[in-house]
């Protein structure tokens, strides 16, 4: 067996493996990154954030050809869908991506190797390939292995009859019926996608809200508008079993009903990859979720290993991961490097699309901090008026007392770029009122934002 020496080995290529692997390239070290999957990027470039916003975008111009073009004048008509140019394109888009991360590696000089990462022991990791095993040595160690859908008690997977977003991601037909369990970030995306398309989508979710964690009145505002385009929901409904037979499902839900349908999108949440790693080798223990305990440096209770990303507590997004793997890394050759938790916004990217950063209003009313709120419609504003995306809204929270900014949340077009501005105010410890002060492009949707942060003292103009 030969063995190869680096300084840092990073186990995952996905957002937080290969960007620390590249971060620490550039602080000079020598880099390897082992990968089990032929292509760079993870779960996020292959299965997850870039494929669902490729089929996100194409069907949401297949619905806007159908429904929405009349309104403009622009008069079409034998709008068809060409499913499988579709999912090519997707996948077109996965490839330039993953081919990218393969040419930031050869530019930054780092050592991809193929196979299943394990650690042996301290500083040292084995790359098992299906026809060999390579010896890696190396003073740091990080794990960035990432997330793999949950499991549901009593379904049974089923090819991509029952399956997870990876299935879903790649149906070669439109669902006559599909049911999604779990009205979560990947069940709302993509039941969206197959609404679009066609299918008949009913969400069976088992607490009595979608999208829990994020703002209250936002998710309420979404429920009402995802309705309005199609979607179903059935709140209170905790799945507790599903099977296939001859292409039909049935989806039991606790209390004795069944739902029959012909696919079903099992998107429940996510649990860490930290399985079959070699952790006890160097006596790491898990949490019982299977997260990696680390502290602040992102160290583990072993010296010289490191987690990141899914693999330890936090959301579970790519720009967390990318942050951790940056600081990790930082901390490692730098002795700095920290990360603003309290900063990093999530992003739905439904029809509209869901911005939020920071603390929501029931977070505030649990944490017993007084605060005061402004609002903005987005059909007062002229951007939205002329791109007749009008609906949702801006919701702006700041300490009642400092004024100091606490939490945006927003629901409506382009939410996801909009959020990125308020996450910047956020991590410079901004006021309501620095965002309300800032002069603001018009027309922009952005305008919406600084009207959100000055009604939080009444000063909204245009509402
Ligand atoms: P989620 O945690 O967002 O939602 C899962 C939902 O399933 C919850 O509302 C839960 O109550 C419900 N549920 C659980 N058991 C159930 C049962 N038996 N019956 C009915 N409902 C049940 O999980 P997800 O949507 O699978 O996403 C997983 C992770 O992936 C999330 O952590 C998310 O951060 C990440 N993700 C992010 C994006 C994005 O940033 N746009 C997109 C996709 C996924």
């Amino acid at each position: 067996m030969t063995t190869h020496e680096h300084d840092l080995v990073v186990i995952g290529a996905g957002p937080g493996g290969y960007v620390a692997a590249i971060r620490a390239a550039q602080l000079g070290l020598k880099v390897a990154c082992v990968e089990q999957e032929r292509e760079l990027g993870g779960t996020c470039l292959r299965v997850g954030c870039i494929p669902s916003k490729a089929l996100l975008e194409s069907s949401e111009r297949f619905a806007e050809a159908k429904h929405a073009l009349a309104s403009h004048g622009i008069l079409v008509s034998g709008v068809q869908l060409d499913l499988e140019t579709m999912l090519k394109r997707k996948e077109q888009v996965v490839m330039t991506l993953t081919r990218g991360v393969e040419a930031l590696f050869k530019k930054n000089r780092i050592t991809r190797y193929t196979g299943r990462g394990r650690i042996e022991g301290a500083g040292r990791v084995t790359v098992l390939a299906p026809d060999n095993t390579i010896e890696l040595k190396a003073r740091h160690i990080i794990v960035a292995t990432g997330s793999q859908p949950a499991a549901l008690r009593g379904v049974q997977p089923a090819g991509d009859r029952i399956g997870t977003s990876t299935e879903a991601l790649s149906y070669r037909e439109v669902p006559r019926h599909l049911v999604v369990i779990g009205a979560g970030y990947i069940g709302l995306e993509l039941g969206s996608v197959w609404r679009r398309l066609g299918a008949r989508v009913t969400v069976l979710e088992f607490l009595d809200r979608i999208l829990f964690g994020m703002d209250g009145d936002i998710a309420l505002e979404a429920k009402k508008l995802f309705e309005k385009q199609g979607l179903e929901f059935r709140l209170g409904a905790r799945v507790v079993g599903a099977r296939e037979e001859g292409g039909q499902c049935r989806v039991e839900i606790e209390g004795g009903e069944a739902i029959e349908c012909d696919r079903v999108l099992v998107a429940v949440g996510r649990v860490p990859n930290t399985d079959n790693l070699g952790l006890e080798n160097v006596g790491i223990e898990r949490h019982k979720n299977g997260q990696i305990p680390v502290n602040a440096a992102f160290q583990t209770s072993a010296p010289g290993v490191y987690a990141i990303g899914d693999a330890i507590a936090g959301p579970m997004l790519a720009h967390k991961a990318e942050e951790e793997g940056v600081a990790c890394v930082e901390r490692i050759v730098t002795g700095h490097g920290h990360i603003d938790y309290d900063s990093i916004a999530g992003v739905v990217y439904t029809n509209p699309e869901i911005g939020s950063v920071g603390k929501t209003e029931e977070q505030l009313r649990e944490a017993g901090i007084d605060y005061r709120k402004g609002s903005f419609p987005f059909r007062a504003n002229g951007r939205a008026r002329s791109l007749g995306q009008v609906e949702g809204l801006v919701k702006v929270l700041a300490d009642s007392r400092t004024d100091r900014l606490l939490g945006v949340h927003i629901i409506g077009p382009h939410a996801g770029d909009l959020i990125n501005e308020a996450a910047a105010a956020m991590a410079f410890r901004a006021s309501s009122e620095d965002l309300a002060r800032t002069c603001h492009v018009h027309p922009t949707l952005g305008e919406a934002l600084r009207e959100a942060a000055m009604a939080v003292t009444g000063k909204a103009i245009h509402f």
